[in-house]
């Protein structure tokens, strides 16, 4: 998605590829096995040191549940970086056969409705008062959400082909840094 949009990006898998990065995504996959992982390889405190620090993140779908201050049917040993003031419920819409797409509104984003896959997806289930929503499904769940140097988001933008999110998080929080 980076390279489609003229960004050049790096895979970060030890602290000091992370010290060389001016923006993080941190993707979709499974919540659990990224935290696990991230301690076996020694990242969880580099790249919690990094959030709060200010390193602009963008976490979709299993990397939304990474960022989330608060979880919902997590494991009972999952853990979360945090950064976002916001309870984040995981598997929300049930399981694989349950994913699906739609076209949503996104604020700050123009030129027609934003092209969403939801892939055993997460909702944002409270969001509080440091968090800012930035899109909702048309039942009202909250699908988006931005705070200072965080952007989260509940979908995988890339399986449609759909560039403006990835473009919104480089122009608004890593450019604009
Ligand atoms: N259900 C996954 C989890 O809990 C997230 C799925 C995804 O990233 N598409 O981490």
């Amino acid at each position: 998605m980076l390279e489609r949009i003229g960004v050049s990006s790096s895979k970060v898998r030890t602290p000091s590829e992370l010290a060389g990065v001016d923006g993080l995504i941190l993707p979709g996959g499974e919540s659990t096995t990224i935290s696990k992982l991230a301690r076996i390889f020694d990242m969880f405190e580099p790249l919690q040191a990094a959030i709060s620090q200010g390193l602009p993140v963008f976490g979709t779908c299993a990397g939304l549940i990474l960022l989330a201050d608060k979880i919902i049917d997590g494991t009972s040993d999952q853990e979360t970086f945090g950064g976002l003031d916001a309870v984040v419920r995981r598997n929300a819409f049930g399981g694989q056969t349950e994913s699906f797409e739609t076209e949503l509104a996104f604020e700050g984003i123009d030129g027609g409705p934003v092209e969403a896959a939801f892939i055993r997806a997460p909702v944002i289930e409270s969001v509080g008062p440091k968090a800012k929503v930035l899109s909702s499904l048309p039942n009202g769940k909250v699908v988006a959400i931005r705070q200072d140097n965080l952007l989260g988001i509940s979908f995988h933008p890339e399986i449609s082909g759909e560039t403006r999110v990835h473009e919104y998080f480089v122009r608004e929080f890593v450019e604009s840094k």
